[in-house]
C-alpha cells in the first residue's frame, strides 16, 4: 500500500481546490515538512480537517503534485489509472479512425484526469512523458493501462524531471517491440520523421497540427514564406505542399538542416528549391533588412526562453521586438503567424504585444485567425494555464 498523508490547505486556498483546481501549489500547503517522499498520496483537508480532495505528491517546475479525485472514497490504484487511460483513448477515437493522421496526443495530463504525465501516439508507438519523480512511481499502473491500447506496438518514455540539475536522457525504450528510427508518421496526409530516442524533442510538435494544416490549405498558395525558429521545418514543409513559391527556414541548431531536408524528402519536395539556413534569427533579420528581402508570410514560433552566444530571448520581455523585426520583412497584405507556448502569458497579453508592435512600427493590422490547443490536447476549464498554446494570424494592412 502506498503511504497516504494529510495535507492542510490554507484557508484562502480551500475554495480554489473545492472548485476543481488540480495543481497542488506549494503556497497552499500548511505542513510542507511532511512531504518527504515523491509519489505518496496526499489527502487535502481544510482548517477544520474537512476533506477537499486526494492526489499525489510530485515536484515539478510548477507545483508540488496533482489532485486526482474529489471523491473521498475513490481508491487510487491500478483500476483508477486503467479507467482514466481507457476514457482518454476513447476520446481520441476520431484520431485513431483517421487514416491520414497517425500522430496525436492520447493523454494530456490534468486534462485527462492525471496531471504530470502525457502520452503521445506515433503510428503504434506510445511515448509517455513523466514530469516528476512522483508520477514516475505510478509507471507500472500507466504501462498496464496501455497494454490494450489500439494498434499497440511498443512504449517509449521520457523523464522530464530534474535529477541533480540535469534532465535524464537514457535509452527511452520501455516495452513491446523496438521501433526503427526515424519513424514516419502522417499528419493530415503530410509525412514527418520522428525519433523517440534522441533527447527531449521528437521532431514534431503535435500541438501545432491545426496551424500547419491551415497554413497548407488556406494561406500558402503562391506565397513566399519564411519560417523562423524552424526546428525540423514542419511549417515549411506544409507551406511548400500548400503551393508556396518558396520557403526559407531559419534555425540556429545544426541538426535542423539534415532534419529539415529529411522532412522535405519524405514529402517528395526537392529541398534544393527551398532555403534552409542555420543561423541565429536575430542575425538573419538584420541581413534580410540590409538586402531588402520581403516575405508574404513570416512564421514566428520561438521557444519561451532561449540563449545563444549573442542573445537572450524571453517571450515575455522580447516578443514585441521580435514582431517589430518581423514586420520589417513582411510584405504589405502579408501575414505574420505569431505563436507562443508560454503558459504564463494570456491570449489577451499576447495580443497586446501584437498591438503595441504594430503601433510602434506605424503599421495597421487585422487578426485573421486564432488557435489554441487542438482537440487531442484536452484541457479543463478549472486549469486555464493548461491551455498554453496561442497562435495568431495577423495581416499587415
Ligand atoms: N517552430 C518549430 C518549433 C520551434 S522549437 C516547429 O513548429 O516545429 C524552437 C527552435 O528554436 C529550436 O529548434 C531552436 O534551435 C531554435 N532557436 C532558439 N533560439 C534561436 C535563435 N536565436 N535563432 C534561431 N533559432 C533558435
Amino acid at each position: 500500500m502506498r503511504q497516504e498523508i494529510r495535507i492542510g490547505i490554507k484557508p484562502k486556498f480551500s475554495q480554489k481546490y473545492r472548485s476543481g483546481y488540480p495543481l497542488i501549489e506549494k503556497e497552499a500547503i500548511v505542513n510542507l515538512g511532511e512531504l518527504n517522499e515523491e509519489g505518496i498520496l496526499v489527502k487535502l483537508v481544510d482548517e477544520h480537517q474537512r476533506f477537499i480532495a486526494k492526489g499525489y505528491y510530485g515536484r515539478q517546475n510548477k507545483g508540488y503534485g496533482w489532485v486526482l479525485t474529489q471523491k473521498e472514497t475513490e481508491p487510487i490504484d491500478q483500476h483508477f489509472f486503467l479507467r482514466k487511460i481507457e476514457q482518454a483513448l476513447k476520446a481520441r477515437q476520431a484520431f485513431y479512425n483517421d487514416p491520414e493522421t497517425t500522430a496525436f496526443r492520447v493523454f494530456n495530463g490534468e486534462g485527462d484526469g492525471v496531471g504530470g504525465v502525457t502520452i503521445d501516439y506515433f503510428d503504434g508507438y506510445y511515448l509517455i512523458q513523466w514530469y516528476s519523480e512522483g508520477i514516475y512511481t505510478f509507471k507500472d499502473d500507466v504501462i498496464h493501462g496501455l497494454q490494450a491500447a489500439p494498434h499497440f506496438k511498443g512504449i517509449y518514455e521520457k523523464k522530464r524531471f530534474d535529477s541533480k540539475g540535469k534532465y535524464i536522457e537514457d535509452d527511452d525504450f520501455v516495452t513491446g517491440t523496438r521501433a526503427e528510427f526515424p519513424l514516419t508518421v502522417l499528419e493530415n496526409g503530410v509525412r514527418f520523421a520522428i525519433n523517440l530516442n534522441e533527447g527531449a524533442m521528437v521532431g514534431l510538435f503535435l500541438d501545432q497540427r491545426d496551424v500547419r494544416n491551415t497554413i497548407k490549405n488556406t494561406y500558402a498558395q503562391g506565397k513566399t514564406v519564411i519560417n523562423m525558429f524552424s526546428y525540423t521545418g514542419a511549417f515549411s514543409v506544409c507551406a511548400a505542399l500548400g503551393g508556396a513559391t518558396k520557403t526559407t527556414s531559419v534555425d540556429v541548431a545544426n541538426r535542423s538542416l539534415p532534419k529539415t531536408i529529411e522532412n522535405f524528402q519524405l514529402n517528395a519536395i526537392d529541398e534544393t528549391t527551398q532555403a534552409i539556413i542555420v543561423e541565429d534569427v536575430f542575425k538573419y533579420f538584420k541581413y534580410a533588412v540590409r538586402k531588402q528581402l520581403k516575405f508574404d508570410m513570416v512564421i514566428l514560433d520561438p521557444p519561451s526562453f532561449a540563449r545563444t552566444k549573442k542573445h537572450t530571448f524571453s517571450v515575455t520581455k522580447d516578443y514585441k521586438n521580435l514582431l517589430k523585426e518581423a514586420l520589417e520583412i513582411t510584405e504589405d497584405q502579408g501575414i505574420i503567424v505569431a505563436s507562443t507556448n508560454n503558459s504564463s502569458l494570456s491570449m489577451g497579453k499576447f495580443k497586446s504585444f501584437i498591438d503595441t508592435a504594430f503601433k510602434e512600427s506605424g503599421a495597421s493590422y487585422r487578426i485573421e485567425e486564432e488557435f489554441s490547443l487542438p482537440r487531442d490536447f484536452r484541457t479543463i476549464k478549472e486549469f486555464e494555464e493548461g491551455n498554453y498554446l496561442k497562435v495568431v494570424f495577423v495581416r499587415k494592412v
